[in-house]
């Protein structure tokens, strides 16, 4: 078997830090330390987290008074915030900055009396959090049919918003949509969908066409995990999304295959090797690494986690 490791892949800088931050408030706070929401969609990065002593939480409600929370990497809304808050909570806020980024736009095109369009997954973590800025202002559209169906006129002031770990492909389509139906809609300043996810995405297309088959590690409530299965079913490849090496099924490969593997950007690496060793050990072969890209992005820490644990050096900074 002939394995094609993909690059970049695995965790993004966004999910570096909020796993990074998480672990840090674990030796600043100690436990029980509650986090809001999964930290980041993966399910091994969650139960490692819960062994340590996290309780990960879905309201606010369960969160003690008085104790520290930690919002995921995903953003909230700000009406999650004021309750934390409201309950004397130290508030440790891991959202990615490019997450953020999103936020501020809705706020500034609702404050400029548009109507936005947030293209996206309802009900995903991400885009609650955004509606949250501007609930009277924001429709979510998922499809060019559901562009279709909006009431807007041409009167209106229109303008998009995306969330961050999209299709490129899909929310270009949606956005073609958009600006068929509304010419003069207000375009993002720059891309919302991130460095990650559109590298990840450009590593797949350029593999999977030479692939008999892809498989993508992550969890089945990764976004971005699941658009790079879809990328590989559109170039004609099969592929899957699996959490780790249990979910192997021999089924799927025969030993004169080649196979690309990728991550999710919150998918751990022992686990992209753990699956290739058992590959290896089952058909032989040989493994290659391919790259599209090289990423160096990083992300500071939280400026409250750096206050808590006495480090000023922030100040000089900016986030
Ligand atoms: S996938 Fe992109 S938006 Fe999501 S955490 Fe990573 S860098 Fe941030």
């Amino acid at each position: 078997m002939k394995i094609l490791l993909a690059n970049p892949r695995g965790f993004c800088a966004g999910v570096n830090m909020a796993i990074q931050t998480v672990e840090e408030a674990l030796k600043i706070v100690g436990t029980p330390l509650y986090v809001y929401h999964e930290i980041v969609h993966n399910r091994h990065v969650v139960d490692q987290f819960i062994k340590e002593g996290v309780v990960f939480v879905d309201t606010i409600d369960e969160v003690p008074a008085d104790s520290t929370v930690v919002f995921s990497a995903h953003g909230v809304p700000p009406a999650v915030r004021n309750a934390a808050k409201g309950r004397g909570c130290t508030l440790i806020d891991a959202t990615c900055p490019f997450v953020t980024k999103v936020h501020m736009e809705a706020i500034r095109y609702a404050k400029q009396g548009y109507k936005i369009l947030l293209i996206g997954h309802a009900g995903h973590d991400e885009v609650e959090g955004t509606i949250g800025e501007a609930p009277d202002a924001i429709t979510i559209v998922e499809s060019p049919e559901d562009v279709e169906n909006l009431p807007f006129t041409l009167d209106d002031k229109i303008a998009y918003i995306t969330q961050t770990t999209l299709s490129r492909d899909d929310a270009q389509r949606i956005i073609g949509a958009i600006q068929k139906k509304y010419p003069n809609a207000k375009i993002p300043p720059s891309e919302d969908i991130c460095y990650a996810t559109t590298n990840r995405q450009d590593a797949i297309r350029s593999g999977a066409s030479d692939a008999d088959f892809v498989l993508v590690i992550g969890s089945q409530n990764s976004s971005n995990s699941v658009r790079l299965m879809e990328i590989a079913h559109q170039n004609g490849t099969p592929a899957k999304l699996i959490d780790d090496k249990s979910e192997l099924d021999h089924q799927w490969f025969e030993a004169d295959q080649t196979v690309v593997i990728t991550a999710g950007a919150s998918a751990p690496e022992h686990l992209v090797q753990e699956i290739v060793s058992e590959l290896l050990d089952t058909y032989g072969g040989e493994v290659e690494e391919f790259y599209v890209v090289e990423e160096d992005m990083h992300f500071n820490l939280p400026v409250t986690l750096r206050v808590l644990r006495g480090d000023t050096s922030w100040t000089a900074k900016a986030d």
